[in-house]
């Protein structure tokens, strides 16, 4: 019997049984699907197969392959944002009664969360300094410590943390340990092999490399945390988008390639801004004169193109005129793409425990893969605004 118009308009295209019609491309396909057709009634309830679209399909699956090889484990989960990395590892990891250490430099929407979310569900967060040792910070632990969170360099300020000597001291006490690797991309920093037990980054950063995409990722070493990792995510009931999937990975396929150019310019923008009159110090770890560049010379093999910049004590509105006659550089936050941007940090850091002391006020610059003679060129402009205000 031949079929009806309305079930042919239903049936034809669809991929074949037992086959795929697909030709053979270098980027993988971007399957989109919440329902996956199975080959029998059995494979319905058959866990060690894929049943549904949620769990990832092709793009999101090839991405994980890749990511495997840049965090060292095969384990890595993927967020539908960075902050849902950092939560989603909390929320499947932490129970009431919990406390969580977590350092006082971490990115601002971390906080929010311990101090909003974690706090209604009975988990405890003890902010510390990223200055105290490996043994002061562990003299703040309690049977109830669960996790210690690590950012290094912190978000705005650039601390360094001596994280194999921290993760090792958590791992004899065993008390797990989570790192926002999103400086260091998980390429010129490699947390799982210093002991980390977890591994964040926020793909939307360098690993997506475009400022056109949000996604973030856990890897672990450890199958059982993996496990639980996997567990929350269908418990939650997240998941990342194929397309979003697809952006990503290509913009991974040529990290190893920007991220070197963005240390380079960085570096020479920073020892530019290390010479001018208006600047009081350079917060950038890879710096001989920064204190975080003992530690990040032993552990790190790069930098990225984040830094932060203390100018000499000047107003509001001068600070604001210096950004505001800024052309190439764009004011907005997050960071990671091709372009260059500035911020200035002054309002974030009123959230701290503990009080930041700086010579002046905080600027944040983000140095893209423009020329730096251009760069600098539009920095003077600033400078020049900055002395008129
Ligand atoms: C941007 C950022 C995040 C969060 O990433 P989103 O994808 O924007 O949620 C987390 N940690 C750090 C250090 C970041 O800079």
């Amino acid at each position: 019997m031949p079929l009806d118009e309305e079930t042919r308009l239903v049936r034809k295209g669809a991929p074949p049984k037992g086959g795929s019609v697909l030709a053979r491309t270098v980027n993988p396909p971007v399957q989109r699907g919440s329902t996956v057709l199975m080959p029998n009634a059995a494979s319905l309830y058959d866990d060690s197969q894929l049943t549904y679209g949620i769990t990832g399909l092709s793009s999101p699956a090839n991405l994980q392959l890749a990511l495997a090889e840049l965090e060292g484990s095969p384990d890595v989960t993927l967020y539908p944002s960075g902050l849902a990395a950092i939560t989603g590892v909390m929320l499947a990891l932490l129970k009431a009664g919990d406390e969580i250490l977590v350092v006082d430099s971490a990115y601002k929407p971390t906080r929010r969360f311990c101090d909003r979310v974690l706090t209604r569900f009975g988990v405890t967060t003890t902010y510390y300094d990223p200055a105290l040792s490996p043994e002061a910070l562990m003299a703040l632990c309690t049977p109830a410590t669960r996790m210690i969170l690590l950012e290094a360099p912190g978000s705005l300020t650039f601390e360094m943390q001596d994280i194999p000597a921290i993760a090792a001291a958590a791992n004899a006490r065993g008390v797990l340990t989570l790192i926002d690797n999103t400086w260091a991309a998980s390429f010129y920093f490699k947390p799982l092999a210093h002991g980390v037990t977890i591994s964040v980054q926020a793909l939307t950063k360098y690993v997506g490399g475009h400022s056109d995409v949000f996604m973030g990722s856990a890897a672990t070493a450890d199958n059982v945390i993996g496990n639980q990792l996997g567990d929350a995510m269908w418990d939650i009931g997240w998941s990342v988008s194929p397309d979003d999937a697809y952006t990503v990975l290509r913009g991974l396929r040529t990290l190893a390639t920007r991220l070197p150019v963005h240390q380079d310019k960085g570096l020479e923008i920073a020892r530019w801004l290390q010479g001018r009159p208006e600047v009081a110090r350079v917060l950038h770890p890879a710096l001989e004169s920064d204190p975080g560049h003992a530690l990040w010379k032993r552990d790190f093999t790069g930098a990225c193109g984040l830094f932060g910049v203390v100018l000499r004590p000047a107003s509001q509105k001068a600070v604001h005129a210096f950004l505001d006659a800024l052309d190439l550089f764009g004011l907005g936050f997050s960071w990671g793409g091709y372009e260059s941007l500035a911020i200035h940090c002054d309002p974030q850091l009123k959230n701290r425990t503990l009080p930041v002391k700086l010579e002046g006020p905080l600027l944040r610059l983000h140095v893209g893969l423009e020329a730096t003679g251009d760069l600098i060129a539009d920095l003077e402009r600033g400078f020049a605004a900055l002395a008129r205000a």
